[in-house]
């Protein structure tokens, strides 16, 4: 298994980011060249730009079961998670309290742990072995004063799916405001918001084929809104700042295509990632799937491998050029261990021994072939590494490269 320098890359990072999908920046790059007006100029020229931003919150709209209204332009997952809980936080007269889970992504994580700092109080709702919350400890955890729960769809370490529409029905009834962080959850199962009583919903192109740099957040029209950024009076007076105009075609884009994609079934994400952890179980010992117990997305595997250690793995699997991750894109580099594999099983040590491979519709069979040529030698090596000194696996590696 000698790595060979013209290897094809093979990505399986896909909660990351995707690639984009060349249908997309076939309808972006006109407005990268020839439509460069700014939407909120009042000549016809202009208007072209306008009216490609009506089509894609249209698009949008049609994947999400919602009005076209509903959907504002954002920066991304990132900025659509903060904007909809300061909304929640500046015009919710209720008090000063929200309620969260502990294994969100750090862009929910993150804003919440700054309101603490500022007075805020914040419940952060643990889950189990499976990665499930409690509805009854939920349900518990909302007090007179909570502004908003936030709770995401799907978990882009595990893809843990939570239930979401069950835990929005709850809110209701306590009259609070629901915030779910659906950035994994948009373009990979079907949603329909119209149905549910969730008041806001964050997503992000770039995890479903899209460009970088753009979201949205859905908020429900009945549900009271103040804006983050304040500027012009673009998107409607709840979101300012000229748009970027190319990248909300090319997210309406990749939402249309999403839609197609998950109307027809046609893409055979799920039986990919399905043979890949079949194979991965039957051949190396040791392994275990995180969450398997639970409703999970369609396209996730994450994996704790005994007798290894994450940074190690990722090392010998680049040079394979097989692009997964330990848990978040956002930590490499530190660390520290998986917060999410730590909550779902505080006194073990699975959230050091972490691999997720997240599939996309752009990857082939061979690919997934090819990976499960490869992982199993990795472990093999890795464990036979760390025999000797087991925890210095890391640095042997690194000085064999
Ligand atoms: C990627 C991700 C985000 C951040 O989205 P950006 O568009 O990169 O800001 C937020 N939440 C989850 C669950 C994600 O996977």
């Amino acid at each position: 298994m000698e790595p060979m320098a013209d290897d094809e890359l093979i990505y399986l990072d896909n909660n990351a980011t995707t690639q984009l999908d060349p249908v997309v920046v076939e309808e972006m790059l006109p407005f990268l060249t020839s439509y460069y007006g700014n939407p909120s100029s009042g000549y016809g020229f202009a208007a072209k730009a306008r009216k490609a931003i009506d089509l894609a919150r249209e698009r949008l709209a049609a994947l999400l079961g919602c009005e076209p209204p509903e959907i504002v332009f954002t920066s991304g997952g990132t900025e659509s998670n903060n904007t909809a809980i300061a909304s929640a936080l500046r015009f919710e007269l209720r008090g000063r309290h929200v309620v969260t889970s502990a294994v969100e992504h750090s862009a929910v994580l993150h804003p919440c742990q700054d309101l603490a700092k500022r007075g805020c109080e914040v419940t952060f709702l643990g889950v189990d072995r499976d990665g499930n919350v409690d509805l009854a400890e939920l349900e518990a955890a909302i007090r007179p004063e909570t502004a908003i729960v936030s709770v995401m769809w799907a978990n882009n370490e595990t893809g843990v799916l939570f239930p979401v529409e069950k835990i929005a029905e709850i809110c209701r009834e306590k009259g609070v405001l629901f915030h779910t962080d659906a950035v994994q959850a948009a373009g990979k199962i079907s949603i329909c918001l119209r149905d549910t009583a969730i008041n806001f919903l964050s997503l992000s192109a770039h995890k479903f084929h899209g460009p970088k740099g753009v979201g949205a957040l859905f908020v429900n029209r009945r549900t009271r809104f103040q804006p983050l950024v304040a500027g012009g009076g673009q998107e409607n007076g709840r979101r300012g700042g000229t748009e970027n105009v190319a990248s909300i075609v090319g997210l309406g884009k990749a939402a249309e295509r999403a839609s197609q994609y998950l109307s027809e079934g046609k893409t055979h994400v799920r039986s990919m990632r399905d043979r890949f952890e079949k194979a991965i179980l039957e051949t190396v010992n040791g392994a275990a799937v995180n969450g398997a117990g639970a409703a999970r997305i369609p396209n996730t595997s994450s994996f704790s491998f005994e007798g290894i250690e994450s940074p190690a793995a990722l090392l010998l699997l680049d040079r394979h050029r097989i692009c997964c991750s330990a848990g978040s894109a956002c930590r490499t580099g530190s660390e520290e261990a998986s917060h999410v594999l730590r909550a779902m099983d505080p006194s073990g040590d699975g959230a050091r021994r972490g691999l997720r491979f997240s599939f996309g519709r752009f990857n082939t069979d061979a690919q997934v072939d090819r990976a499960l040529e490869v992982v199993p030698k990795v472990i093999e090596k890795l464990r036979q590494v760390a025999a000797p000194a087991r925890g210095s696996a890391v640095s042997s590696v690194a000085t064999a490269r």
